[in-house]
């Protein structure tokens, strides 16, 4: 289950699914920080255009509600790729404060480093939370259409059993809020990447009221997954349309192109093992 839950003017959006021993997680939404219209106001992003300085400041006051130290945040430049980066003890601080200090051209990021917050940024594309309580690793990827496409989800799991030894069935996952079914309406295009990219599952198409071409991007993710080896009951899933709810979380589609970026963080704790 996915719940918001607010402490001061901050909102974190948290899945039950994770445990909260040894283990940090949230998603912010827009409420509770300094940015201006269009960004306001707690954008995480360096990259829109919006103040460098109210962009730390929202950064370090989503940090202390999660506890964790915004100087050691690990983040990338996000491309709509399918680069997966190995987050190493020397990456702390990487994108924290500077855009061009970001790691360079990623779209998932990996550790088993602990008090490294991860952390990625969206407006509908779809934000994915994994954990292994078992070798104890943590993982963000950003999966907008293209990404999902790509099955960066997949790819990011195959990455944690080549690198961390993880066992599919171990891992936890959280798909975030991001554009839902009833609002990607998309062209033919999109359409036809999709069909090839999930030949076995035509559900994850379909057609609005409008008779509009729509994707079910939370349902490809949610797919890949399973075909990766997560038990179904290990899958949490927001089912939070940014685009209906963007007065809550940002929405790229909403306000066309012109806003900031929610952010899903996660990051081990040292003091568990
Ligand atoms: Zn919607």
């Amino acid at each position: 289950m996915f719940q918001l839950k607010q402490s001061g003017g901050i909102w974190l959006g948290a899945f039950s699914l994770f445990p909260e021993e040894g283990l940090v997680h949230g998603i912010s939404t827009r409420f509770g920080g300094v940015s201006k219209a269009p960004f306001a106001s707690l954008n995480m992003a360096l990259h829109t255009g919006d103040s460098p300085s109210d962009v730390w400041e929202n950064r370090r006051l989503f940090a202390e509600v999660l506890q964790v130290d915004a100087e050691r945040i690990v983040t990338p430049r996000q491309v709509h790729g399918d680069e997966i980066h190995i987050v190493q003890a020397a990456d702390a601080g990487m994108g924290a404060k500077r855009f061009d200090e970001s790691v360079f051209a990623c779209d998932a990021l990996l550790t088993q480093e602990p008090d490294i917050p991860l952390m990625l940024c969206f407006a509908d594309c779809v934000p994915l939370l994994f954990f292994d309580p078992v070798q104890r690793v943590a993982a963000v990827a950003h999966a907008g259409w293209k990404g999902t496409a790509a099955r960066i989800g997949q790819k990011t799991v195959l990455r944690m059993q080549e690198v961390f030894h993880s066992r599919p069935q171990d891992v936890l996952a959280g798909i975030g809020p991001a554009i839902g079914a009833c609002c990607f309406a998309v062209g033919e295009e999109v359409t036809q990447i999709f069909r090839a990219a999930f030949p076995e599952n035509p559900q994850i198409l379909s057609r609005s009221s409008e008779g509009n071409a729509t994707v079910d991007l939370w349902a490809a993710n949610r797919l890949q997954l399973e075909e990766a080896g997560l038990l179904p009951e290990h899958i949490d899933s927001a089912d939070v349309c940014t685009m209906c709810s963007a007065e809550r979380f940002y929405s790229y589609r909403k306000a066309q192109g012109n806003t900031g970026r929610f952010a899903a963080w996660i990051a081990l704790r040292r003091d568990v093992n």
